[in-house]
């Protein structure tokens, strides 16, 4: 199922709490970050969080842990890839490949 691009999806993202949100991208978008609420949210294609329902990132390069995997927007879809910010439509871990 496709993740709704929704203020209440986007509260639960884990994304900004990642080892791989580099400092960048942390100061880059400082300002949209702070501001929760976008009203152009559903008509956009990129945000640079809740990498699951936009474009992967601009600004993360280097892949050093990911949290999806714990997120409540994960379960909710039922979602089985990640690191979705590093890969357009996410990684699909080996792991569990084999599941
Ligand atoms: S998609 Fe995964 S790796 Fe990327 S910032 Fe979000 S939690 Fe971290
Ligand atoms: S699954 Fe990953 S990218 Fe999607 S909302 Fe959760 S932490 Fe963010």
């Amino acid at each position: 199922m496709r993740v709704e691009k929704t203020q209440e999806n986007i509260s639960l993202c884990l994304c900004l709490r990642c080892p791989s949100y580099s400092p960048v991208c942390r100061i880059k978008n400082a300002l949209q970050n702070k501001n929760q609420q976008t009203p152009d949210l559903a008509v956009r294609t990129h945000y640079e969080k809740m990498f699951c329902a936009f474009q992967k990132s601009n600004c993360i390069h280097i892949d050093r842990g990911c949290l999806c995997a714990q997120c409540a927007v994960f379960q909710k879809y039922a979602l089985n890839r990640e690191e979705f910010c590093l890969h357009a439509g996410g990684k699909q871990t080996e792991e569990r490949l084999y599941q």
